[in-house]
């Protein structure tokens, strides 16, 4: 499938040849800052699916010191993606037009949520990092 993806003043657009996967929320605190949100909510995708379509002038990005970044529109401010090792390593699922056909099927770090957020009934969650692979 082709999902396609946009910032909130749609000066950037991008396009997946494939399928997201691995979709994750982390509630620690450095997600927290790093999504402006309680969690974070992002997926993974095949590096050589990405395309930008349109504004990838306008990305800045912030790269931490395990080579771990996000890519933030510098109009809007829109987090549109995370890098590792300088490729697009997934996508934030807040930006992503329509239905990816996933599910966030967990929630990590849930043991350092914020104090005001109240987890929902239901959904699989872990007190820190997924039980294998990166975030
Ligand atoms: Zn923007
Ligand atoms: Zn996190």
């Amino acid at each position: 499938m082709t999902i396609s993806g946009e910032c909130f003043c749609g000066a950037i657009t991008y396009e997946v040849s494939g399928n997201l996967r691995d979709a994750r929320s982390c509630h620690c605190s450095r997600c927290r800052k790093a999504f402006s949100s309680q969690a974070s909510a992002y997926a993974l995708v095949n590096a050589d699916e990405f395309d930008w379509l349109t504004g990838e002038d306008l990305l800045t990005s912030c790269v931490g010191k395990h080579g771990f970044g996000l890519q933030f529109c510098s109009v809007c401010g829109s987090t549109l993606c995370g890098l590792f090792g300088g490729a697009v390593h997934g996508v934030t699922l807040g930006c992503v037009n329509g239905d990816p056909e996933v599910e966030i099927g967990q929630h990590i770090f849930v043991g350092s949520k914020a104090t005001w957020e109240v987890m929902p009934d239901g959904v699989t969650t872990f007190d820190e990092g997924p039980p294998s692979g990166p975030r």
